[in-house]
């Protein structure tokens, strides 16, 4: 069940539900037990025993997309993710689950844990012919891959390129590392000119972030990205969603790559060409919500002359990808996910930044090829 500290986090909810309107489910089903209010007051029961953790309470918790916006406008500060968290185990025990849906998890939780694996077979699945005879179901699932498979990073050290200002050690993650690799390589390409060194080490893996979210322990994964990057003090990712998880394994080491380049020094003797386009930039909610960073993206693109830098519309509300949402709840992921290219239709932009590869994937699904803002700017800084 939930340990104490959660069980008194939720008790500091006060019910005032001035998070109500700012939760996406909430707004979609226009119940409370779908709202943050009613999440937390059965979670609260939940953990009293006064409430039975059946099908219709898992319903309502699974609902949640974790995107934290409640958190974000809760005056009392309660820390909706903390209670969250500490309910994914009691709520993945209620499920029952068929053989084949557990093979399929435990499969999945090995092939995170070994991201080098999904890398070897996403690269050889990217290039094979029998991407085109996938019945529909998996249709939609390739649709968010890359069309062919990218140059691959190698784990390695990259030499800063000039005068050496630091040391940094660079998070593949478990799926950026086929389905956004130029993130990556753009990347280190720009933390290079910018005197840093930096570090790819072979032994990491997956931030754990699916792992918490299937109530699964996470410790053997910290435990490698511990000793993984034990020899570099800080640790830049490309994608906002494992920086926001590693936040909490690695206190202030963590750094979403726009922040970090945001607040190196040297930008003075960098040569930026400039780009005339309007850049719509996507507020991914692990970026705003758990990160507090969501200024930095739009700050690293104001750096590339003549670029046109705006915000989509509806920037608070989440995009429906969250993890393995879009898998497991379709039909929420799908009407946020409308909502979402109905806002980026009416902007007429040329291209749309995301910092989350979740999101730039789901967009993708969607006939919406996104770009990181760190791919944008090292493009104008002679990165091919
Ligand atoms: S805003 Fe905070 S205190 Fe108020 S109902 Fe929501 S979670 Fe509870
Ligand atoms: S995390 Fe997001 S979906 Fe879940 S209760 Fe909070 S605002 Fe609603």
């Amino acid at each position: 069940m939930m340990s104490k500290n959660a069980i008194l986090e939720a008790e500091r909810c006060v019910s005032c539900g001035l998070c109500l309107q700012n939760c996406p489910t909430y707004l979609k089903t226009l119940s409370e037990a779908d709202s943050p209010r009613g999440r937390i007051a059965l979670m609260r029961g939940a953990a009293r025993c006064e409430i039975p953790i059946n099908a219709r309470f898992v319903e309502h918790i699974d609902l949640c997309l974790d995107c934290r916006a409640c958190e974000r406008v809760c005056p009392n500060q309660v820390a909706y993710g903390s209670i969250l968290r500490a309910m994914r185990k009691p709520v993945e025990a209620a499920k029952r689950q068929g053989l084949l849906e557990k093979l399929f998890r435990r499969a999945s939780l090995f092939l995170l844990a070994h991201p080098e694996k999904i890398e070897q077979f996403g690269r050889r699945y990217l290039g094979s012919p029998i991407r085109g005879l996938l019945p529909d179901k998996l249709k939609k699932l390739d649709a968010m891959l890359p069309d062919a498979p990218a140059r691959e990073i190698k784990p390695s050290i990259y030499p800063a390129v000039g005068e050496k200002r630091g040391d940094v050690g660079l998070f593949l993650g478990c799926v950026a590392r086929i389905s956004d690799s130029v993130t990556l390589r753009a990347s280190i390409h720009v933390l290079n000119r910018l005197g840093y060194t930096v570090h790819v080490p072979q032994a990491q893996t997956c931030c754990g972030a699916l792992h918490g979210r299937l109530g699964e322990d996470e410790a053997p994964l910290v435990e490698r990205n511990r000793s993984a990057f034990a020899k570099v003090d800080k640790i830049v990712c490309t994608s906002s969603a494992c920086a926001a998880e590693l936040l909490e394994q690695f206190p202030g080491r963590v750094f979403d790559i726009s922040r970090f380049l945001n607040e190196s020094e040297g930008w003075e003797n960098m040569e930026i060409s400039p780009l005339d386009a309007k850049i719509a930039v996507h507020d991914p909610c692990s970026l705003r919500n758990v990160l507090k960073g969501e200024a930095h993206p739009y700050k690293l693109l104001e750096r590339i002359p003549n670029a046109k830098i705006v915000a989509l519309p509806g920037n608070s509300q989440c995009c429906g990808s969250a993890g393995s949402y879009f898998l497991t709840q379709p039909a929420m992921a799908n009407a946020l996910m409308d909502d979402k290219m109905k806002l980026i239709g009416g902007v007429n932009a040329d291209v749309v930044a995301t910092s989350n590869v979740g999101c730039a994937m789901s967009f993708k699904a969607r006939g919406l090829r996104t770009q990181h803002p760190v791919v944008l700017l090292a493009y104008q800084m002679g990165f091919v």
